[in-house]
C-alpha cells in the first residue's frame, strides 16, 4: 500500500531539522575497553544508581524485541505510555496549525495532550456499537490531520474494534494511525505488531501499566518502523527511563507465568461479576469486554457511584461521555475485592 506515504511531509520541520541532545556516554558505550568516565559529573561512588541511566535502555529493548517479535530499531520507551504519545503529538502536530482526530467515547489523555500542545482535537464519535464511523473520519480529515488515535480494547468501552475497519483506515487515512492496545493483553484478538511490516503509518502502543502490573515504575512501549522510532528518538529527554525501572521491568517483565496467573485471575472473576451484575434490578446493560473492566450501564449513575463511595468502593463514573449515559466503570479487582463489591451492590439493593 501506500507508495505514495512519506513520513517526512509528516514530520513537524523543526524536527526534521534537529540535531538530538547527545551525551559523551552514548558515544563510548560500545568500546571495547573498560572506559573511565569522568564526562558526566556524577558521584563516583558505586551505589548502583549512581550512574545515569542507559539512554537506550539496550537490555530492557532486547528482551521486549524477543517476547514480542519485534526489531530494538522498531521500539521506544517512554516514561509510561503517557510519554510516548506526548512525543508523538509533539514529533508530528504543528501548534495552532495541524489536528489530531479521536473517537470519542475513549481515553482522555489523548484530547488533553492535544489541548496542550495547541493541536486542534477533531472528534468523530464512535457509532452506536462503539465502532470507528470510517467514512465520517475520512470526511473529517483534510491535509493538517496527522495522528488518529484509536483505542483497542477501547477504553472506557471495553471492546476491539473490527480489524476490517482498521485496516480500512490504515489504507486510507493520511497521517499516522496510533493504535493504543493498553489493554491487549487482556484480549483474545492479536496484536497489530504482527502487521507492523505492511503499514509505513502504523504506529502501535502498549504499557506495563496493566496486565503486567507495573504501573508504579511507568513504563510504556512504542512500536513503529525505524523511520518513525528515529523521529521520536530525537526528541525523547536522554535519560527518560530511569535506572530502577529499567532494571525492574527487565527483571520482571520475564516472568510470563506471574503474567499469566495474574490474566486468568483477572479474567475469570471478570466473568463472575458479570454474571452478579447481570441479576441486579438497576443494572440495564453490562458491556462486552476484552479488558480488565467492565462498563455498565445504571439506572441512575450519580446515586450508585455515591451509594458504592458510601460503602468505602471507588469506581469510575463514566456518564460524562458522549454514548456512556449513566454508566460506571468497575475494574476487575483481587477475588476478595470482587467479594467485597459483590456484597455491597447486593446490599444496595
Ligand atoms: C491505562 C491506559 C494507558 C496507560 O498509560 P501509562 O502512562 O502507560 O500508565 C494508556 N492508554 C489507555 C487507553 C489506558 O487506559
Amino acid at each position: 500500500m501506500k507508495n505514495k506515504f512519506n513520513i517526512s511531509k509528516l514530520v513537524r520541520p523543526n524536527v526534521l531539522a534537529l540535531k538530538p541532545y547527545s551525551s559523551a556516554r552514548d558515544e563510548f558505550k560500545d568500546a571495547a575497553r573498560t572506559m573511565t568516565f569522568l564526562d558526566a559529573n556524577e558521584n563516583p561512588f558505586e551505589t548502583n544508581i549512581n550512574r545515569y541511566p542507559d539512554p537506550q535502555q539496550h537490555d530492557l529493548k532486547t528482551i521486549l524485541a524477543k517476547q514480542k517479535g519485534a526489531a530494538i530499531s522498531q521500539i521506544l520507551l517512554g516514561n509510561g505510555s503517557d510519554e510516548v504519545l506526548d512525543l508523538i503529538v509533539r514529533a508530528f502536530c504543528e501548534p495552532r496549525q495541524d489536528n489530531v482526530i479521536t473517537l470519542p467515547p475513549t481515553y482522555g489523555m489523548y484530547k488533553v495532550l492535544a489541548e496542550i500542545n495547541a493541536i486542534e482535537n477533531r472528534e468523530v464519535l464512535l457509532t452506536k456499537n462503539f465502532e470507528p464511523n470510517v467514512s465520517k473520519i475520512l470526511k473529517t480529515q483534510d491535509a493538517n490531520s496527522k495522528v488518529l488515535f484509536l483505542c483497542t480494547p477501547n477504553n472506557p468501552t471495553g471492546n476491539v474494534f473490527s480489524k476490517d475497519l482498521i485496516e480500512q483506515l490504515l489504507e486510507s487515512f493520511n497521517g499516522l494511525l496510533v493504535i493504543d492496545e493498553a489493554y491487549i493483553d487482556f484480549s483474545e484478538t492479536e496484536s497489530w505488531l504482527s502487521r507492523l511490516e505492511e503499514f509505513p503509518n502504523l504506529i502501535i502502543t502498549q504499557t506495563l501499566s496493566k496486565a503486567y502490573g507495573m504501573a508504579g515504575i511507568r513504563l510504556g512501549i512504542c512500536y513503529a518502523s525505524t523511520e518513525i522510532i528515529s523521529i521520536l528518538n530525537k526528541i525523547k529527554p536522554p535519560y527518560n527511563i530511569n535506572s530502577l525501572t529499567q532494571v525492574t521491568a527487565t527483571q520482571k517483565i520475564r516472568d510470563i507465568k506471574k503474567l499469566n496467573i495474574d490474566k486468568s485471575l483477572i479474567l475469570r472473576d471478570k466473568e463472575r461479576l458479570k454474571e452478579v451484575l447481570l441479576q441486579l434490578k438497576f443494572i440495564d446493560t453490562v458491556y462486552p469486554s476484552q479488558a480488565n473492566f467492565l462498563l455498565v450501564k445504571v439506572d441512575n449513575a450519580t446515586k450508585r457511584y455515591e451509594q458504592l463511595l458510601d460503602n468505602g468502593i471507588v469506581v469510575r463514573d463514566r456518564s460524562s461521555q458522549p454514548l456512556c449515559e449513566n454508566t460506571l466503570r468497575l475494574t476487575v479487582g483481587t477475588p476478595e475485592e470482587n467479594n467485597t463489591l459483590i456484597k455491597i451492590l447486593k446490599g444496595i439493593l
